[in-house]
């Protein structure tokens, strides 16, 4: 009795300092959940497809939906520092794509620079995977780094996009017995044009993983 009575006085505070709205419409909500439904009910998910890596070597990408609300409010939120949102893009991966189908081991985030890094606090990119981590009981490996300042791929000529991502990621020294022969799963917030995704897992193919699946929250078509 004293303990459910406790129960509701902590979820009461727990509400009265972060209350639970949904991220799309901000619409009051009973409980903590990524959308109301009228926004959850608007997601329109997308089909997974494939995108080549290397001559030899493909890659299935799982997006939720393509870039539009209510998902892209999640990917936007990271500008005003929300990382809470970020949590919830994660989840939402995990629930709404075809990855709790796949066979994998462990989970990579794609790395920001670390001047980007300061400026944030956080990489949205990690926080996707540590959520999707918890549900699905894989670990994350921060096994990429990201050596290069690169520009924002979207404000780049295809020619250009190509070379601002040449060497910008490098595998960390300790990666390859954690990466050969097993399932990678490379997580990002967003999918532009599809190259940060590829020259990250151009430098995972150097050290022979069983095979590499990127899920993203929503990709610009
Ligand atoms: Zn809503």
């Amino acid at each position: 009795m004293l303990f459910t009575f406790f129960n509701c006085l902590i979820n009461f505070f727990k509400k009265l300092l972060s209350p639970p709205f949904c991220f799309n419409c901000k619409k009051f909500i009973e409980h903590r959940i990524v959308f109301c439904s009228t926004c959850f009910n608007g997601i329109k998910r997308v089909n997974s497809f494939r995108i080549s890596v290397t001559q030899n070597h493909w890659m299935n990408v799982f997006a939720v939906s393509n870039y539009e609300y209510p998902v892209k409010s999640l990917i936007l939120a990271k500008a005003w520092q929300n990382r809470l949102a970020s949590k919830a893009l994660g989840k939402l991966v995990w629930a709404e794509t075809n990855l709790q189908n796949v066979e994998f081991d462990i989970l990579i985030p794609i790395p920001l620079h670390w001047t980007r890094y300061a400026k944030r606090g956080f990489n949205q990119a990690e926080e996707m995977a540590n959520e999707i981590s918890k549900l699905s009981g894989k670990p994350v490996l921060n096994l990429l780094k990201r050596q290069k300042m690169t520009r924002f791929q979207f404000l780049l000529f295809k020619k250009a996009r190509g070379q601002n991502l040449k060497n910008a990621f490098i595998a960390t020294t300790w990666a390859k017995e954690e990466v050969e022969g097993k399932h990678v799963v490379l997580v990002d917030d967003l999918m532009t044009t599809g190259s940060t995704l590829i020259y990250a897992a151009k430098e995972l193919v150097k050290l022979n993983p069983a095979s590499i699946t990127a899920v993203v929250g929503a990709r610009v078509v």
